[in-house]
């Protein structure tokens, strides 16, 4: 399936983004979805505009919310497979508190955050992620806020699947958003993909430096927890790799009682006019 449409992102030329929409494109091709039952919601940012390039239902949310959007959505029909996407700032700022929740609710979906360590929509501000030390236009003397831990976040908050990759290199982002899809409850997904126009230190060679492919680590077993952190950390975060993953965590909708098999969007409603009625009654 052909998961490209016509419509020409306006990113700037380099721009990490284009990796991650590419390997969305890729992954949801090769893991056998249909266009029409793929959904991707998105937040606010350079980043937020991926749910317009992508040849599958989109939906451009508000800064923050795409996670409750895209969990409404997971709710409402769970024959869709649901994506979020957004960058640090959605996720890492305004949006952290459902960011956090969704991970511990663990509805059965996949959300990328495109970590760019920097607001390029707006032109170069501190981020949630901007090292310390970082200069821009909003800390112009360097940062004096150490960042967020966004795998060491995830891991804390009880996510089942946990991940990070590179804009650098498609191939493991592609596979990592595939396995991502694949997991059966929340997927979080972190992918370092620079801002070529206002940041100037995270930059391709930077990360290329700096990454270390857990992947490559016959030591490394992504399934021992306390491990994964302890890699993480020992690395300052500068992974890749599908860095933990608990196949056997149940999802929240394995969990609710009685929920429908039938997606609810289907479901018949089965008020009638006099159950409406009483119910109105208790407002009077
Ligand atoms: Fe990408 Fe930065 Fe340009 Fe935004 S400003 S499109 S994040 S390179």
């Amino acid at each position: 399936k052909d998961f490209r449409n016509d419509v020409k992102p306006n990113w700037c030329p380099g721009c990490g983004d284009f990796a991650v929409q590419a390997a969305i494109q890729r992954a949801a091709a090769n893991v056998g979805l249909e266009p029409e039952n793929f959904a991707i919601v998105s937040g606010i940012g350079c980043s937020g505009r991926i749910s317009g390039y992508i040849n599958a239902y989109g939906f451009h949310g508000i800064h923050g919310r795409a996670l409750p959007i895209a969990q409404g959505l997971k709710m409402a029909n769970r024959d869709l497979t649901v994506m979020a996407a957004g960058g640090d700032g959605d996720g890492f700022a305004i949006g952290t508190n459902h960011t956090i929740h969704a991970i511990r609710r663990n509805i059965d979906m996949t959300y990328v955050v495109m970590d760019n360590q920097i607001y390029g929509l707006t032109k170069g501000q501190t981020s949630p992620r901007s090292m310390f030390g970082a200069k821009t236009k909003s800390t112009p003397k360097g940062s004096i806020e150490p960042p967020i831990r966004p795998l060491e976040l995830a891991i804390s908050a009880g996510a089942g699947f946990v991940a990070q990759g590179f804009s650098g290199d498609l191939a493991q982002l592609t596979r990592i958003i595939e396995e991502g899809i694949k997991h059966k409850g929340f997927s979080f997904i972190n992918v370092f993909s620079p801002c070529v126009t206002f940041n100037k230190v995270n930059t391709y060679e930077w990360f290329k430096e700096h990454i270390v492919n857990l992947e490559e680590d016959p030591t490394f077993d992504p399934s021992n927890r306390s491990l994964a952190v302890q890699k993480v950390m020992e690395h300052d975060g500068l992974v890749t790799g599908i860095i933990y993953r608990d196949p056997e965590r149940q999802s929240y909708q394995e969990l609710v009682p009685n929920f429908s098999e039938a997606p609810l969007v289907n479901a018949e409603l089965k008020l009638s006019d006099d159950v409406f009625a009483s119910f109105l009654k208790e407002f009077e």
